[in-house]
């Protein structure tokens, strides 16, 4: 068994309880998790992204209004910067306009160098303008009364720096390079003596090519010629009446104070705004800024020399030239106000920028992207730690699970596995036959039943084992003794199915048919029959449906010729539609049987030949024994007197001798039609006593003239019957009464009776005689068998009579046996089967008498010469008083009877002496008188064919003998009925 255990794809218990563990809980397990980890962190990305869109919209939003807030705010400072200046030129102009109205001492602080240059020394006690007349113009007096006109303002500029928070100094500068400026600074170390103003932007910038719409302007960032540093300036020209440029008026704020301005303003995001020009300079970029442009602001400058033209920004201060603003420069510049990104220093920053309309500047809001989104950040950052956590969290889980799962695993395989190996170990003891085992004791509900069912099967298959070993033991005598009566045997034994197909075969093994059967491949024994199959196949059918045995002989052609075997069939008890045939080699019984059959066809066709040839020889010698016999009686009657006693003598001796040669003739010819097989009898009932009266009848002269007396008693005797042919059981009875009297002693008896033995009648002849020797007892039946004694020769005799008689007696289903004892006579006995239909019929007929009382009168005759029958119909008759019954026994005047009596029907028996009963119908039924009547046939040949052949003839109906009486009624009531229709 264990050859054929399945190895392949087992695994441990252990393994697969994990595995199933695993599958069934870590993996959906696992699965489920990684699915929550995916969602949790796609959807927190996702929720990024949406919170990024929306911010940044948000964000954009807020830029702008702060931006246009925080413009609108400086738009407004500058505008009041813008006024001031205005203002300032009013006055400025009126002041050129009018009279001189300050006081000459003004120009005390005035003092003109070397080089032409007029200039204050110093401020006034409390506090005015410098004064700075550039030496490229010759000054006079004119000039210098400028100065004082101009000086005449000096009070309001210093009331515009009081209230203006933004001015740090208020100017006019004159076409002629007059600079009356206040703060007070020294002019003569800051400017240079020959300063042409009008070459400098915030002078030029303000003329009428510049500015011809003579408004305020504001510059660009330029460095402070006055020493301020950098600054921007809300200038305006004053033209005089004339529309001569008189001068510019000018307002300087200094970077720094937009710088600290935009510092002030509250950008969130840690973002920070800047200040751009019209042509895109920084006019003011905050510290924070700074690093993000690589720039640092120019918020001072110093002063080592005087600033001889007009000092702008650097290039890279540009902020529309820079490369990082490529892309968004051009929209700043030409949109009012608007949104954008750049990246600077390597991060995204949002740019958001409005426009200050009267200055055309743009303030400039950068706000780093990462700083909008620092919170959202965080928290997404956050919420990746906390999903970071959650996996980390899922992997120390599942490690634990992992080992608990693998403990647990461990412990349920254990758990099972321990017991499984138990039952293993019973497994394999029971396999080598320890069939009897305690089971061991389980945790396990199931596997403690298993083990018990398995010690019970142990149990059981040991006690199966047990008896099988016993039953093989048996068994195996039985086969052996089977083998013995087998091999003693010379029967075949088969079994086959239904359809004859063979299924075992046991035998002798050199039996013949065996080897027949073991040469051929055919295994169906009906095919193997050929022609006999279907017989066989019959057979076979009949068996399983009957269940009876039978028995068939069949052969079969083999290598050593035909060989025939007896065989019995018999069903297989059940259900199985299996037979057993038991067949036996009959080849010599039926070669012998074959042999037998054919020397005895052999000596029967000799027999027959001899008796046909003796019978034609009788036939032969009859008709010439005839006429001898004739004409030699004729001669002893015509001449008797004319012939001497020796002649009379001699025809005597004629006469007997052919007598004698007619019996042998009629004896031979008797012999000859037996064992031809011509012998026709007509067995019916037959009178026991009337049969022996005629016989006596017959022998009495011969008894007389023997001197023998016959003894017999018969006339008060009861009238039997016995079924015979009533002529032929004549005969035989004459034979032995001849015998009897032959063979008898001088003035010897013979006792002639009969008797009733069961249902037969013996007919008993006895004699005084010789006897016969015990050891010719049978021979003396044989044909031509006389005895060999000294009297015997003397006795006509031709040794046929008895076997005649043994053998007619026969053919009336007979018998004829003899017992003798020498010198004291013999006893032969004729046994016949009784006849017992008269001996009742009384009693029938009366009852049935009035079957034919309906009618009136009818006649019935009856052709018949059996005297038993005629009595036994007359009786029948004569209870009937309307029936007329006429008989003969002559079928060759049955003709002329029924012209003369004319029956109503006709009652003919087939065989009587002369002419037979077909004879007599034709006969019949060729007159025209008598055709119509109904005739029936009474006849001993009850066979169906008979039967057939008697209707065939012409007959109306038929009545079988011996006569039932009932029956009889019932024939003639219907040919009477046919008479009558
Ligand atoms: P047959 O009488 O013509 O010789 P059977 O066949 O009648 O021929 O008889 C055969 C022989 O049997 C006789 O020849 C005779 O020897 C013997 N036999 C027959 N009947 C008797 C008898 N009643 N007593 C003695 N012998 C008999």
């Amino acid at each position: 068994m264990g050859d054929r255990a399945v190895k392949s794809n087992t695994e441990s218990l252990y393994k697969w309880i994990f595995r199933s563990f695993l599958k069934t809980a870590l993996v959906p397990f696992l699965i489920i998790e990684l699915g929550f980890i995916i969602i949790y962190f796609s959807t927190s990305m996702w929720s990024r992204q949406e919170t990024i869109n929306y911010l940044h919209g948000e964000v954009e939003n807020e830029m702008n209004q702060l931006v246009l807030e925080k413009s609108s705010s400086l738009q407004v400072q500058l505008d009041s910067v813008s006024i001031t200046a205005d203002f300032l030129k009013l006055q400025f102009k009126k002041a050129l306009e009018d009279e001189v109205k300050v006081n000459r001492s003004y120009l005390d602080r005035m003092a003109m160098t070397s080089n032409g240059m007029y200039y204050s020394m110093h401020d006034t006690v409390d506090g005015g303008p410098a004064v700075y007349y550039s030496g490229i113009s010759p000054i006079g007096d004119a000039e210098k009364s400028k100065v004082l006109k101009l000086l005449g303002v000096g009070s309001v500029m210093k009331d515009i720096i009081k209230v203006q928070s933004l001015a740090s100094q208020v100017y006019i500068n004159t076409y002629d390079s007059l600079n009356v400026i206040y703060p007070y600074f020294d002019v003569i170390s800051q400017y240079p003596a020959k300063m042409d103003i009008p070459k400098y932007n915030f002078y030029y910038e303000a003329d009428l090519s510049h500015n011809p719409e003579k408004k305020v302007v504001w510059t660009d960032a330029y460095l402070d010629p006055a020493g301020q540093g950098w600054m921007t300036s809300a200038i305006t020209p004053l033209y005089s009446d004339d529309s001569f440029l008189e001068g510019v008026v000018g307002i300087d704020v200094t970077v720094n104070t937009f710088t600290q301005q935009i510092l002030n303003m509250d950008i969130p995001y840690n973002g920070y705004a800047m200040l751009i020009g019209k042509t895109g300079t920084i006019l003011a970029l905050p510290d924070n800024g700074e690093s993000d442009w690589a720039l640092e602001e120019l918020n001072t400058h110093h002063y080592a020399e005087a600033i001889l033209e007009d000092t702008f920004k650097p290039e890279n201060f540009n902020l529309y030239n820079r490369v990082e603003m490529e892309g968004l420069s051009e929209k700043i510049a030409v949109e009012a106000d608007g949104n954008g990104e750049i990246i600077l220093q390597n991060a995204k920053r949002y740019v958001s920028w409005s426009t200050i309309e009267s200055t055309g500047w743009k303030l400039v809001m950068i706000v780093p992207v990462d700083s909008v989104f620092a919170h959202l950040e965080n928290i997404n950052n956050q919420l990746f730690n906390i999903g970071l956590f959650m996996i980390l969290g899922l992997i120390v889980f599942f490690i634990v699970f992992f080992i608990i799962l693998s403990r647990r695993a461990v412990k349920v395989s254990n758990l099972i596995s321990t017991p499984l190996v138990s039952i293993n170990q019973m497994v394999d003891k029971i396999r080598n036959s320890e069939y009897f085992q305690t089971p061991p004791e389980f945790p396990v509900k199931e596997l403690q039943e298993t083990a018990n069912k398995l010690a019970y099967m142990g149990e059981a298959l040991g006690i199966a084992n047990n008896r099988l070993i016993n039953t093989q033991g048996e068994l195996k005598k039985n086969e052996a003794e089977l083998s013995a009566v087998l091999n003693s045997i010379d029967d075949m034994i088969m079994e086959i199915d239904s359809e004859g197909n063979l299924i075992n075969l046991w035998n002798k093994t050199d039996n013949e048919l065996s080897l027949v059967y073991a040469q051929s491949s055919l295994v169906n024994i009906q095919s193997k029959l050929r022609k006999q199959g279907k017989v066989f196949k019959d057979l076979i059918d009949e068996i399983l449906i009957s269940g009876l045995n039978e028995t068939i002989e069949y052969f079969i052609s083999t290598e050593k010729g035909i060989k025939w075997y007896l065989a019995r069939i018999s069903a297989v008890d059940g259900e199985s539609r299996k037979l057993v045939i038991s067949a036996r080699d009959v080849t010599l019984q039926k070669e012998l049987e074959f042999s037998l059959i054919e020397s005895k066809e052999a000596a029967e066709l000799a027999n027959r030949s001899k008796s046909q040839f003796l019978s034609n020889m009788s036939h032969e010698l009859r008709t010439p024994l005839n006429a001898i016999l004739g004409f030699s009686q004729l001669l002893l009657m015509e001449s008797t007197e004319s012939m001497d006693e020796s002649q009379v003598e001699n025809i005597t001796e004629i006469t007997n001798a052919g007598q004698h040669l007619l019996k042998l003739i009629n004896e031979v010819l008797d012999l000859a039609k037996i064992e031809s097989g011509k012998m026709t009898i007509s067995l019916e009932p037959v009178s026991v006593v009337e049969v022996m009266k005629e016989a006596i009848t017959m022998v009495r002269p011969l008894a007389e003239l023997q001197n023998i007396r016959l003894v017999y008693a018969l006339s008060d005797r009861q009238e039997s019957f016995v079924i015979a042919d009533h002529t032929r059981l004549k005969q035989v009875l004459i034979n032995l009464l001849t015998n009897a009297i032959k063979y008898n002693k001088v003035e010897g008896k013979v006792e002639f009776n009969y008797r009733s033995n069961d249902n037969h009648v013996i007919i008993d002849v006895i004699d005084d005689g010789m006897g016969i020797p015990f050891d010719q007892q049978d021979l003396v039946f044989n044909p031509f068998h006389r005895l060999n004694m000294d009297n015997n020769f003397n006795v006509e005799g031709t040794g046929i009579g008895l076997s005649v008689a043994k053998q007619m007696t026969e053919l009336m289903n007979g018998r004829i046996y003899l017992s003798s004892e020498m010198n004291k006579g013999s006893h032969f006995s004729v046994e016949l089967p009784q006849a017992t239909v008269v001996a009742q019929d009384d009693n029938i007929v009366l009852a049935n008498k009035t079957n034919l009382m309906k009618y009136d009168s009818y006649r019935v005759m009856y052709v018949e010469d059996n005297i038993a029958n005629l009595k036994l119909v007359k009786r029948i008759f004569e209870n009937m008083d309307n029936v007329d019954l006429v008989e003969t026994q002559q079928g060759e005047l049955a003709t002329s009877l029924a012209l003369e009596t004319k029956p109503d029907i006709i009652l003919l028996d087939l065989n009587l002496p002369g002419i037979d009963g077909f004879e007599v119908l034709k006969r019949i039924k060729a007159n025209e008188e008598l055709r119509h009547i109904p005739i029936a046939a009474v006849t001993a040949y009850a066979m169906n064919d008979d039967q057939q052949r008697i209707i065939k003839a012409g007959f109306d109906g038929y009545i079988i003998k011996p006569i039932d009486i009932q029956l009889f009624i019932d024939e003639v009531h219907r040919l009477l009925s046919m008479k009558y229709r």
